[in-house]
């Protein structure tokens, strides 16, 4: 893929390091991040906090309820320049060069999404808006207020829908990289374009769908790979503009088989549980992704509608 020439978001915020984070050197703030959409599950949230010792909850049913009880009191909503030189983004040469490829990305998935939006090319849960409304990209160091809570960096990278902002400290590219062995551009890129995908979600109500009979990590599921292939319609729609080819979309691939529940789950204690998957298997996050990818339209992203061993 090339940058080049793609201009960078202004929704875009530098927390800086540790900003409001209080109390997360530890487990203290375990729990008390609620109601956010992550990339990473369960397991793998706990294989990579595991140093941490806190465990964090997954809760798409809460959702109103958790970010209500949570607003209050922390103050994470006021947004807030970092002092200059004590700033996320001019850390490191690293960290400079992922907030700027981060707001290029995001600012392609605006254009990308106001188009959807203004063609009406969404599911239909019932109140999808006719105008699409830009989310904030916040980068931070270490660990961050939001709506939602407070939360380390380990989490990885998250969605809040209280503040309608991206969370993300730009060293989980690095993760990736080293650890999830998910390297290149382009698998970053699926990282913010995952996250934007469930703010989508969160605009056209799908996060409110509770399907019947199933448990809340069946239904999360649904949530994250209709995550996965939004992220995949973006792919397809800014695919001329920002040169995206084959190994590009490899990488895409390789990133959402690293993240699947069973490749994560299977990393860490070696046993594999499918009735604890919140984000599906890696053969699930890589068809939907190129579900979206290949098609281009997000209408074919409803995995509320497939029956769940379809998936
Ligand atoms: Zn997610």
């Amino acid at each position: 893929m090339r940058m080049d020439n793609q201009r960078e978001s202004s929704n875009f915020e530098d927390r800086g390091r540790g900003r409001g984070g209080g109390g997360m050197g530890g487990a203290a703030g375990a729990g008390a991040l609620m109601g956010v959409f992550r990339l990473l599950g369960f397991r793998g949230v706990v294989i990579a906090i595991i140093v941490l010792g806190a465990v964090y909850l997954f809760n798409p049913f809460g959702l109103r309820e958790s970010i209500f009880g949570q607003v209050a009191g922390l103050g994470g909503g006021a947004a807030q320049q970092a002092a200059s030189g004590s700033g996320t983004c001019d850390a490191s040469q690293a960290n400079a060069a992922a907030c700027t490829f981060s707001r290029q990305v995001l600012a392609s998935t605006e254009d990308v999404w106001a188009q959807q939006f203004s063609q009406g090319r969404l599911p239909n849960y019932g109140n999808t808006p006719a105008a699409y409304s830009e989310p904030t990209l916040v980068v931070f160091s270490d660990s961050v207020n939001t709506a939602c809570g407070s939360a380390p960096s380990s989490v990885g990278p998250f969605y809040c829908p209280g503040d309608n902002q991206l969370y993300i400290d730009p060293t989980f590219y690095t993760v990736m990289e080293q650890r999830l062995r998910a390297p290149g551009d382009f698998a970053q890129a699926y990282v913010i374009a995952h996250e934007v995908g469930h703010h989508i979600q969160n605009l056209i109500g799908a996060t409110q769908i509770g399907v019947r009979g199933e448990t809340q990590n069946q239904t999360s599921v649904r949530v994250e790979l209709q995550a996965d292939c939004l992220a995949g319609v973006w792919g397809h729609t800014a695919q001329a503009d920002l040169a995206i080819d084959d190994s590009d979309l490899r990488e895409a691939l390789t990133a959402a088989h690293a993240i699947g529940d069973d490749t994560l789950q299977g990393q860490g204690a070696g046993s594999v549980n499918p009735a604890s998957f919140t984000h599906g298997t890696s053969a699930q996050r890589m068809r939907w992704f190129r579900t979206g990818f290949d098609s281009g339209d997000a209408r074919q992203c409803d995995t509320f509608s497939v029956a769940q061993n379809a998936l």
